[in-house]
């Protein structure tokens, strides 16, 4: 019989150990809630960043006469 370790990780979000398992869908957090926590605020911290609009549009050349 080979006993099985656990492989235990710490939670990004709270630190806390949970096993990296298969079993665990919400790996390296602890729970769902951890996990949806973190995409979160990675999310709200993602749109916080303005985006630069500099769509230089080239000038119009209506040189066809
Ligand atoms: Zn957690």
């Amino acid at each position: 019989m080979a006993a099985v370790k656990e492989h235990l990780v710490s939670c990004p979000r709270c630190g806390k150990g949970s096993p990296w398992t298969t079993e665990n869908a919400y790996r390296p957090f602890c729970s769902e809630r951890c996990k949806l926590i973190d995409l979160g605020q990675w999310a709200s911290e993602s749109y916080r960043i303005p985006l630069p609009e500099t769509q230089q549009q080239p000038p119009d050349n209506n040189d066809e006469t």
